[in-house]
């Protein structure tokens, strides 16, 4: 028997008590995940840069956004939970039917996280799930082992297992799980096992959202502010060493600014990190060996113009800018996820927009740009999860946002109404008075009962 089974049946059994559907059982279940929070914020912090060196600024915001994000939801979940009101056609509406779209939980979500954000993209997608009235099992990622050890330690403290439960482990186990009928999965990761993941979820018919990478352009126009546009995507490539899914992989700069644009990024490397980022506290490291090893062979060093450098028992890669770079080369066959910016250049905007077209379609865009027709023309024809105009990574800090990719970066969306939306089915009821007959619903069908089939489309 699959070692999950009896969690699964737990769960689900739980959830057919109807108890998760109440407003006040999801409140109750946020309000313990933030107190889970609060009341081990110093061992949430140290535990993070346990499992690899993080600048300070991300260990605050693994473990403080799902706290800010937990009050915003609990702020505007009552409205939520309103079932919708529906039009009606007009002959219904006159015979006195009403009708309402209530929006019901799916059961037991399985979410499976990565290892960059082992906190962060555990919490928010269980703060979906807990406020939409799902239960939740938690599988966090082996590549972050002390998180995964506290998070194993303290979810049975406050939550009972029926609602919240934690899986940690690698393959075996995940393989083991994705054999069962969850009511729901959310994953984050990689395209690759996103597929396995795609792929398992069909046999059980199983609704995914699944947050994906991609290898996402900051395309820099001539109109650019250059100094601007380079510090902003050299820092958006290289914070958190680049292990952040919208991290810029490539600049795209047009070849009338690019001489100036490689002078700014190699200025802006030293402005951030200083000549030594291997000894700076706020400059993460890489998440393991093989990772660096990975990276090191994507660096073509006949192409550095910073950086370079990589350190497998350091774990270190140095924020490092390649210059100039063709779609040919190895390092723009993928998503890099790690602390390197190619730089290619274009005269033409449209022949750009065409080369980027043909990758698959990218987590995050951004577009650099003082002029309105070209920005509007990159936002209206490229297709790509989320972006931002003049700035880089900041967008997924917006909590009004929906977060998401698309196709080749995922699927679905989530964060706040969005999530809300996603981790529940939109159920329509129409509420017909008793006795009422809906005459030319019945046999013998005459011309006339046919003609009347055009009043279900007139509201
Ligand atoms: P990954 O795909 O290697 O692993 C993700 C999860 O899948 C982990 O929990 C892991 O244990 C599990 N897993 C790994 N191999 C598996 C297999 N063969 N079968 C079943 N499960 C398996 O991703 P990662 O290296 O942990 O994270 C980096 C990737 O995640 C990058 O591609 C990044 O862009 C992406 N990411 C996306 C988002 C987003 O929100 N869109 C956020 C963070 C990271």
């Amino acid at each position: 028997m699959n070692k999950y089974q009896n969690l699964l049946d737990r769960q689900k059994a739980y959830f057919n008590t109807n108890i998760t559907k109440s407003f006040e059982w999801r409140i109750e279940q946020l309000d313990k995940l933030s107190n889970l929070l609060k009341e081990n914020l110093d061992e949430f912090y140290a535990t993070v840069s346990k499992d690899f060196k993080t600048a300070i600024s991300e260990q605050v915001f693994e473990v403080n956004a799902p706290l800010g994000i937990i009050e915003m939801v609990k702020g505007q979940l009552k409205n939520w939970m309103e079932p919708t009101i529906a039009p009606l056609p007009k002959f219904l509406a006159e015979a006195g039917h009403t009708a309402f779209v209530q929006r019901d939980p799916f059961g037991s979500t399985l979410i499976i996280g990565p290892f960059n954000g082992p906190i962060l993209l555990l919490l928010y997608p269980a703060v979906t799930a807990l406020s939409a009235g799902n239960t939740v099992v938690l599988k966090t990622s082996v590549d972050t082992p002390a998180t995964s050890a506290l998070l194993e330690k303290l979810i049975p403290q406050y939550f009972q297992e029926e609602a919240v439960a934690v899986v940690s482990g690698g393959v075996e186990e995940v393989t083991a799980l994705l054999e069962l009928p969850f009511d729901f999965i959310f994953f984050t990761g990689s395209a690759r096992v996103g597929k396995i993941i795609l792929r398992a979820a069909a046999e059980n018919l199983t609704p995914v959202i699944l947050e994906l990478g991609g290898h996402n352009p900051a395309i820099v126009d001539e109109t650019a502010d250059i100094a601007d546009a380079a510090k902003k995507i050299v820092w958006g490539a290289t914070s958190w060493s680049g292990q952040f899914c919208a991290s810029p992989g490539y600049a795209y700069v047009h070849e009338s600014v690019v001489e100036q644009f490689v002078e700014e990024a190699k200025k802006a490397v030293v402005e951030l990190y200083g000549n030594d980022p291997k000894n700076n506290p706020e400059y993460s490291s890489i998440i393991n060996a093989a990772h660096v090893k990975r990276l090191a062979g994507l660096i073509d060093q006949t192409k550095v113009v910073a950086g370079g450098e990589s350190d497998e028992s350091a774990r270190f890669v140095a924020p490092t800018i390649l210059y100039p770079i063709t779609w040919e080369d190895k390092i723009m066959e993928e998503e890099i996820f790690g602390p390197i910016l190619p730089i290619l250049t274009f005269s033409d905007l449209d022949v750009a927009i065409a080369k980027i077209q043909k990758a698959a379609k990218p987590l995050a865009t951004y577009v650099f740009s003082t002029n309105k027709e070209n920005t509007e023309k990159l936002l209206s024809t490229l297709s790509f999860g989320g972006g931002a105009v003049n700035m880089t990574n900041v967008q997924l800090f917006v909590a009004s946002f929906p977060f998401g990719g698309v196709g080749g970066s995922g699927m679905g969306s989530y964060v706040g109404k969005y999530g809300y939306d996603s981790l529940t089915h939109a159920k329509p009821v129409l509420n017909s008075p008793a006795g009422a007959v809906i005459d030319h619903l019945y046999p013998p069908y005459t011309m006339e009962k046919l003609q009347a089939l055009n009043g279900w489309f007139d509201f």
